[in-house]
Parts: structure tokens; C-alpha cells; sequence
């Protein structure tokens, strides 16, 4: 994540904190010396906040390590004011992992009260006397007893099943077990946006942060649920389905005037270029021109500005591998390539009108699914 600054690993994922985590930091201390605390008093309250944090890195450690013991890539963990996110490499879609996954977390918080439990036990210091002033006294006196409470409220907060929290994955994960994975992400996503609207209501009337945690899950149920049909749809198809015969292929001889005519001539903004045996040597995208253009002028070899740095995938090659290897390295167009032959190229904008197209005939006419 952007912007964040590195507290070191621990079990080979970076812990990371974002800047406006900085802000809780700075808000406790104003809020404590408006309220005309000492400075030890300010001192234990900041103390108090970066406890219940190391708490929240404790809980998505539990997510990681049983992410990471199903072979999950962990990249890394942020610290952001309404909570912690852990980056994971993917979700397994196999449901008992993901199952076992989302509990991790909720059941690190569970851990963490019971420790705290058995040592405010031990100390005598449940015994509540008779009152309900007493019992708020030693509520404020216990810095242990208030950490209890806290993390009874992760545990119980994070089970609700507003999908994507790990009460929601939870869910989402039972109903696979059940149904298939897009109608199961699809029930969850609407449950979670759902209670993030009550969130948000909650929010109004209480704390303001309900209402930034509501945003989360509502956008986060959308992205999710969007995602998983997109995959599945992708998975049931081939590079082959998505290649595109008609193209404008440039020449690395050529100039970067031609590319511009062509540009500007019609559709295409994204192309392949080919050396003079027709062979697929650079990709040019419009940006790439635009740029090009600015610091080198028209007159420059398209040799000398085209991205190199690309991979050609086969006809044959898995749709939804593909998409994804695009998206994450960021290629907008690539030649699809067979047997030393250019086949012709496939071009990210048409992967997702393909996908829109597909969308509308598996919704709307079932049996019609595999035609296009
Ligand atoms: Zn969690």
C-alpha cells in the first residue's frame, strides 16, 4: 500500500503502518489534553491505542499464518486507523480453507481475552463488587480488563457476516460448501451491503468510524462479487476467444508519426510491434506514444520507444491466467503467439467487453452460455 511506512517482518511478511494511522495517534493525545488529562494519563491512553493495535497485527497474523500454511503468498500487513488488512497473494476458492482462514483472525482475539481473563482471575481482579459505580471504576482502573473488553469487541464485531469481514467469508465459504462459488459470493456480497447499510446508520448516530468501516464493506462486497464472476467466466474460456485477427501491426522501422496517423485515424490505441520476418519484437500503447512524443518528438524509431518487456501467450492458454498476469503487470495488449506464428493480439478493453457480453448471456438466457 502507498504510503505506509515499514515496521520491519515477523514470519516474512512486512508489517506496514499507513500515515493516517499517525492521525489516531495525534487525536488521542488532543482529545486527552483538551479534556485537561496529565501527560502520564495521555501517555497510558496512546499506550492503550497502539496495544489494541498490536492486537489487531496479532489477529491478521492469524489470517497470514494459515494463509501461509495453505500455500497463500502473504505480501504484507497494513495498519490503517479503522483496523489491519492483510495482503493475500489470493483466497483459496476451496471453502474449508477459506473457512479456516477467516476464523484464524477472530480466533487470535479469542485467545488474546482468555489469556487476559485467566490473569485478571488469578489476580482476584473479577470480583465485582455490588454496583454499578464500582464496576465502572474498575473498568477505567484496568488497563488489562479494558484490553479484555476490546478484544471481546474485535471477536464479536468481526464474526458479523457482513462479507468481505471474516464473519461474511465465513458465510460465503458455508454456502459454497452448498452452492457455487458465484451464487455463494453473490447471497454474501448482498448480506454484507446490506449490514454495511446499518453500519452506516449506526454510524450516524454513534461513532463516524461505523460509517468509514460501512463504505469498506459496501465497496469491498461489490469488488468481490464482481470479481468472482468475472473469474468464473474467464475460466470457462480460452485466449482463442478473446483473439482479435483485425489489427493495425506497426513496423520497428517505422516512425512514431505512423503510429500516431494511425492513432488518430480510428479505434486502436494499443499495438504490436513486428521486426521486417513479421516477428513480434515490442508492444506500443497510446500512453507510451503520448509520452514518446513529448520527450523524443514524431520523427523517432518506433524501435527506440517501444516497451520490449512483454510475454506472448498461446491460443490454447487459460483465459482467466492470462487476464490476470495482464492486470497485474499491467499490459493492456499482447500478440497471442503459435508455434513462432503471430496469431493475431488481444487487447484488454475487448477481454472486458467480452466479459460484459458474456455477463448478459449467462443471466439472461442460461443455455446460451458457451455460443460466444
Ligand atoms: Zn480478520
Amino acid at each position: 500500500m502507498k504510503w505506509s511506512l515499514s515496521l520491519g517482518k515477523i514470519a516474512g511478511i512486512k508489517i506496514q503502518i499507513h500515515w493516517t494511522f499517525i492521525l489516531i495517534i495525534l487525536w488521542i493525545i488532543f482529545l486527552n489534553l483538551s479534556r485537561g488529562s496529565t501527560v502520564q494519563e495521555t501517555t497510558t491512553a496512546v499506550i492503550f491505542i497502539l496495544t489494541i493495535f498490536a492486537c489487531v497485527v496479532l489477529h491478521e497474523l492469524g489470517h497470514s499464518l494459515m494463509a501461509k500454511r495453505y500455500g497463500v503468498a502473504v505480501k504484507s500487513i497494513t495498519l490503517l486507523p479503522i483496523g489491519g488488512v492483510a495482503s493475500l497473494e489470493e483466497i483459496p476458492e476451496d471453502p474449508k480453507k477459506e473457512l479456516l482462514i477467516a476464523i484464524a483472525g477472530p480466533s487470535v482475539n479469542l485467545i488474546i481475552a482468555g489469556i487476559l481473563f485467566l490473569i485478571l482471575w488469578a489476580g482476584g481482579r473479577l470480583t465485582i463488587p455490588a454496583g454499578a459505580e464500582s464496576f465502572q471504576k474498575l473498568a477505567e482502573s484496568s488497563f488489562l480488563y479494558r484490553l479484555l473488553s476490546v478484544n471481546l469487541f474485535l471477536l464479536v464485531f468481526n464474526i458479523i457476516p457482513a462479507f468481505p469481514m471474516d464473519g461474511g467469508r465465513v458465510l460465503r465459504a458455508l454456502l459454497s460448501l452448498k452452492m457455487d462459488r458465484v451464487t455463494a459470493t453473490s447471497i454474501a456480497a448482498s448480506i454484507g451491503q446490506i449490514l454495511a447499510i446499518g453500519f452506516a446508520f449506526l454510524g450516524l448516530l454513534s461513532n463516524p468510524f461505523l460509517i468509514v468501516i460501512a463504505l469498506f464493506v459496501y465497496l469491498g462486497a461489490q469488488f468481490e462479487a464482481q470479481q468472482v464472476r468475472t473469474g468464473s467466466i474467464l475460466a470457462d474460456h480460452k485466449v482463442r476467444d478473446v483473439l482479435m485477427h483485425h489489427y493495425t501491426p506497426l513496423n520497428e522501422h517505422e516512425t512514431l508519426a505512423k503510429a500516431i496517423d494511425i492513432l488518430l485515424d480510428g479505434q486502436e490505441r494499443e499495438f504490436v510491434v513486428l521486426d521486417d520476418e513479421d516477428k513480434a519484437v515490442g508492444i506500443l500503447t497510446r500512453d507510451n506514444i503520448i509520452k514518446a512524443l513529448n520527450e523524443r518528438g514524431k520523427e523517432v524509431s518506433i524501435s527506440e520507444v517501444m516497451n520490449r518487456d512483454f510475454f506472448s501467450p498461446s491460443p490454447a492458454d487459460s483465459l482467466k491466467d492470462v487476464f490476470q498476469k495482464m492486470q497485474q503487470q499491467r499490459f493492456t495488449v499482447l500478440p497471442v503467439i503459435e508455434e513462432d506464428t503471430l496469431k493475431g493480439i488481444i487487447d484488454m478493453e475487448n477481454i472486458l467487453e467480452f466479459i460484459q457480453v458474456q455477463e448478459v448471456l449467462q443471466r439472461e438466457v442460461p443455455h446460451l452460455k458457451r455460443i460466444i
